[in-house]
C-alpha cells in the first residue's frame, strides 16, 4: 500500500519482532496514528548496534521511520517505556505475549488507526508489570479489545428477542454476540450456559473503569467461567476472520 510520505516520527509498541537477513530484525509494531505495520531494523542483532536495546519486544519506543520500497525502515530508535517485569518474570511475559498476539490478530496490516487499540495495549502492559494478579487485568483487556475490534458482546438484551434480560442463568450465542434468554434458547445451535453471576462480571467488565474492576475479588470458579466465554467468543471471532481472509486470497487469486 503506497505510504505518502516518506518519512515519520511515532511512538510504537514493539508487538513481535524475528531475524530478517544476516543481521537485521523485522519488528510488527503497534502505533498511535498508522495502526499496526512492519518494519525492519538494520543491524539490530550486532552487539554494537545502538538500535538493538530500543527493540526489545514489549517495549514502548519513540522512532523515525523511512518508507522503503517494500517496509519500512527504523532510522531511530529511543526507548520511552520499557515495561521491565514484562521481560525479567515469566508468567508476566507470558501475559504480554498473549495481549500482544491478540491486538496483533484483531489489527490489520496499514491499516490508520484512532489510537484506541495503541492506548489499550500501553495501559494493559502497564498493569502486567506492576499488578499482583494479573488474572482481572487480562478480562479488562479482552473486553475492551472486542469493543475496539467492532464485536462488543449485548449483554443487556436477548440477541434474538432483544427483550431486556431477566436477572436468571442465561446462554450466549458466539455466533450472535451476546446473551439468548431461556426462552429463545431453542433458536439456536451452539450457545453456551452463562451463570447469572458471570453475566454480571460481564456487563461490570465492560462499563466500568478499571480502577473498579481491579478492586474486585471474584471466587475461582466464577473468574474461570467468565474466562471460558471470553475466550470462547474470542476464538469464535479469530477463526471467522481467518475464514474471510482466507477467501480474500482465494478470491484475488482467481
Ligand atoms: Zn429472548
Amino acid at each position: 500500500m503506497p505510504r505518502p510520505q516518506r518519512a515519520f516520527r511515532t511512538q510504537a509498541l514493539i508487538l513481535k519482532r524475528r531475524d530478517f537477513g544476516e543481521a537485521d530484525r523485522m519488528l510488527t509494531i503497534l502505533t498511535p496514528s498508522h495502526g499496526k505495520i512492519e518494519v525492519v531494523a538494520h543491524g539490530a542483532r550486532k552487539l554494537t548496534s545502538s538500535k538493538t536495546g530500543h527493540v526489545e519486544l514489549f517495549t514502548c519506543a519513540d522512532m523515525l521511520i523511512h518508507n522503503g520500497r517494500n517496509f519500512g525502515i527504523v532510522a531511530q530508535a529511543e526507548m520511552v517505556t520499557p515495561y521491565q517485569p514484562l521481560r525479567e518474570d515469566l508468567q508476566r511475559g507470558a501475559y504480554a505475549n498473549y495481549v500482544a498476539e491478540l491486538a496483533d490478530r484483531f489489527s490489520t496490516l496499514d491499516e490508520p488507526d484512532d489510537s484506541s487499540l495503541f492506548t489499550l495495549l500501553s495501559e494493559t502492559f502497564e498493569r502486567l508489570s506492576i499488578v499482583d494478579d494479573p488474572r482481572l487485568a487480562i478480562r479488562y483487556y479482552e473486553i475492551r479489545l472486542l469493543d475496539v475490534a467492532g464485536f462488543r458482546p449485548e449483554l443487556n438484551e436477548c440477541v434474538f428477542g432483544r427483550e431486556a434480560i431477566e436477572p436468571e442463568d442465561q446462554f450466549f450465542s458466539y455466533a450472535e454476540g451476546g446473551v439468548v434468554c431461556p426462552r429463545h434458547a431453542n433458536q439456536s445451535v451452539r450457545l453456551t450456559r452463562v451463570s447469572l453471576n458471570a453475566l454480571k462480571i460481564l456487563r461490570h467488565l465492560q462499563r466500568s473503569s478499571y480502577a473498579h474492576i481491579a478492586a474486585l475479588t471474584i471466587d475461582a470458579p466464577l473468574h474461570n467461567e467468565v474466562e471460558r466465554i471470553l475466550l470462547g467468543y474470542i476464538t469464535y471471532q479469530l477463526e471467522r476472520k481467518l475464514q474471510s481472509i482466507d477467501f480474500i486470497k482465494r478470491i484475488r487469486s482467481i
